[in-house]
Order: structure tokens, then C-alpha cells, then sequence
């Protein structure tokens, strides 16, 4: 009888310890499912890219590395400025990739890269992690500034994604600089880029920021691949792919070759791992860059920031031009793999 009993008990006993253990192990894993509290919450972060790719020391000329650092810092500073005084983390968006489109370095705007057909087709997104709103322009030609048409499509029209000459018509009845398509051409930055890169055109841009009332948004401005054919539209202006924005995860913005960041929505992927797996920021990232992508084969990386303000910035190219800032007034511009 009383072995009977002990027998009984038996299992009794060894499911107390496995629901024992197993609390444990939900312990440790929900630890590690929390954003690090060690990380100071920042009242305000900023990170950008400038484009990844074949960006090694040994192609670039002093010159050009010192020009791409000045012009990513003076970008940064724009979106320093603004979160700084109280603005949101759509101004600081918009207005960061501003200064990058309007600089020829970048392949955004007025440095776009060309079609197979010698012309300039661009593409950005933008997007509010507060609401999920989101705008994006495609393919268009003569928009000075797509990053902003795109914030008008998010706010002032009923659509997310407008393209072609339809998003041109729309940016004139917003009263957005039109300019003609010979605009996006400057024969000599061209010359000298594709002598020194070899013919390796990067430098989309792209902008995360958080702001002091805990809102996150993301854009990214590109001409594309270089040599794109049937008005080709890569991921920049997908939402999901390349640009998301999510107040309740992360704001991401990527670049890199834009065929496999659509096939495997990375934005929305880091967002998810966040959201339904409980990877940190950094886990998240890392594991969609440097292991997913790279399985695929996919080149390229992110720029991404979470409500805490964490930063991430992998990629799996030789270099990615990119710079932070935070409000506890850490920062750095960073080109190429072994600068950390
Ligand atoms: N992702 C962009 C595209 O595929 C290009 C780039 O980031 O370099 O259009």
C-alpha cells in the first residue's frame, strides 16, 4: 500500500520539478526577451545611413572618405537640432534625408544613380511608428525632394503609395519643388564616383529617429540599383521591406540590394522578432542582416532604433556609411567594418 503510494506520487513529484525547471527557463528567457534595462532610456536617438556596399578603404581616396563623414555629420546635425528642441521623429526623418538627397554624394535625389536607359527613377518612404501612417513615392523623375512627396502622400492624401507621373502630378498639387529630370545629373560627381568606385554606385539614405514624446519613425530615399531596367522599383518605398516604423517595437530603414530585402520584408522581420519572439533590438537585427540575408544571399544592412532608444546598425557588405547620436551626447560616423 504504501509503495502503491509512492509509486502514485511519483509522477506528482516529477512534475512539480519539470514545471519547476520550467519556470526557471521562462525566467531566463523572458530576461532576455526584455529591452536591456542596463541601457539608459535616451530622451532622444538618431541613426542614418548613407548606403552599404563594396565600400572598402582601399577604393576610397582621403578626400572622399573625409567628404562622406562631413556630409553624414552635417546630415546628423540637422536631425540633432531638431529632436534636441522637442521635434518629432518625423521632422528629424524627413529633414536628415533632406540634406542627404540634396548632396550628390548619395544616391538619393540629387546623386541619383541611372537606369539601363540613362535616366534617374527615384524612390522613398517614410513612416510614423506612433500611428503606423505611411507614404511612399516610386519611380519618379522630376520631384526634387521624394522624401518629402512622401510624407505628403502619409498625411495629405488617401493613399500609401503613389508612383510615376501620378506622384509627380500629386507633388505639384502640393506645391513640392519639380525640377527638371537633367536635375539629378552632375557629369563631374558622376565621372569622379564611377572612377572611384569602380562603378559601384551606393549611397541610398536613410533615417530612424526617437523623439522626447517616445515616438519612433523611419525613411529611406534611393535612386535604386544602378543599370535598372522596366522601371524597376526596389524596396526603399515598400513598406515592410525596406522602411517601418512601430512605436511598439522599432523604426527601421535599409539599403543594400533591394530584390531580396523585399522577398524577405526585413524592416517588418525585425519588427516581428520584436513583437511576437521578444529579441531584443539587437538580436533582431543581427539575425535578419547576418544570418537570414546572408543565407539568401542578399547584401546590404540596416539602421534601426527602439522606444528605448538602443541602436543597431548591422550589415554584411564591406561598408556601410552610417552615424548615431543619442541624448546623453554619445555619437560617431562610421564607414567601413572594422570601425565600431
Ligand atoms: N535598396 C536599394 C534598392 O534596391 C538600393 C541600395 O540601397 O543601394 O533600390
Amino acid at each position: 500500500m504504501q509503495i502503491k503510494t509512492k509509486r502514485s506520487l511519483l509522477p506528482l513529484f516529477l512534475m512539480i520539478c519539470l514545471s519547476f525547471f520550467a519556470c526557471q527557463n521562462s525566467k531566463k528567457a523572458s530576461d532576455n526577451k526584455s529591452f536591456n534595462p542596463e541601457i539608459k532610456k535616451q530622451e532622444w536617438a538618431i541613426v542614418l545611413h548613407g548606403g552599404a556596399g563594396v565600400i572598402t578603404r582601399e577604393k576610397m581616396t582621403p578626400e572622399l572618405d573625409k567628404q562622406y563623414r562631413a556630409a553624414l555629420q552635417e546630415a546628423m546635425n540637422t536631425g540633432i537640432k531638431i529632436l534636441s528642441e522637442g521635434g518629432s521623429a518625423l521632422e528629424a526623418v524627413e529633414k536628415t534625408i533632406r540634406i542627404m538627397e540634396d548632396n550628390p554624394l548619395f544616391n538619393a535625389g540629387k546623386g541619383a544613380v541611372f537606369t539601363h536607359e540613362g535616366k534617374n527613377e527615384l524612390d522613398a518612404a517614410i513612416m510614423d511608428g506612433s500611428n503606423l501612417a505611411a507614404g511612399s513615392v516610386a519611380g519618379v523623375t522630376d520631384i526634387k525632394n521624394p522624401i518629402t512627396a512622401a510624407r505628403c502622400v502619409m498625411t495629405n492624401s488617401e493613399h500609401v503609395m503613389l508612383s510615376g507621373k501620378g506622384a509627380s502630378q500629386f507633388a505639384k498639387e502640393q506645391g513640392l519643388e519639380i525640377v527638371p529630370p537633367s536635375y539629378f545629373y552632375t557629369e563631374k560627381r558622376y565621372n569622379d564616383l564611377q572612377k572611384t568606385l569602380k562603378r559601384e554606385k551606393m549611397g541610398t539614405v536613410g533615417c530612424c529617429a526617437l523623439d522626447k514624446n517616445g515616438n519612433l519613425a523611419a525613411g529611406t530615399s534611393t535612386g535604386g540599383m544602378t543599370n535598372k531596367k522596366y522601371n524597376r522599383i526596389g524596396d526603399a518605398p515598400i513598406i515592410g521591406a525596406g522602411t517601418y516604423a512601430n512605436n511598439n517595437t522599432c523604426a527601421v530603414s535599409a539599403t543594400g540590394h533591394g530584390e531580396y530585402f523585399i522577398r524577405w520584408t526585413v524592416a517588418h522581420d525585425i519588427s516581428a522578432l520584436i513583437e511576437y519572439k521578444g529579441l531584443t533590438l539587437i538580436e533582431a537585427a543581427e539575425l535578419v542582416v547576418n544570418d537570414k540575408l546572408v543565407k539568401a544571399g542578399g547584401s546590404g544592412g540596416v539602421i534601426c532604433i527602439d522606444k528605448t532608444g538602443n541602436i543597431s546598425m548591422p550589415f554584411n557588405s564591406e561598408g556601410m556609411f552610417r552615424a548615431y547620436a543619442t541624448a546623453d551626447k554619445k555619437e560617431g560616423v562610421f564607414i567601413y567594418k572594422d570601425e565600431k
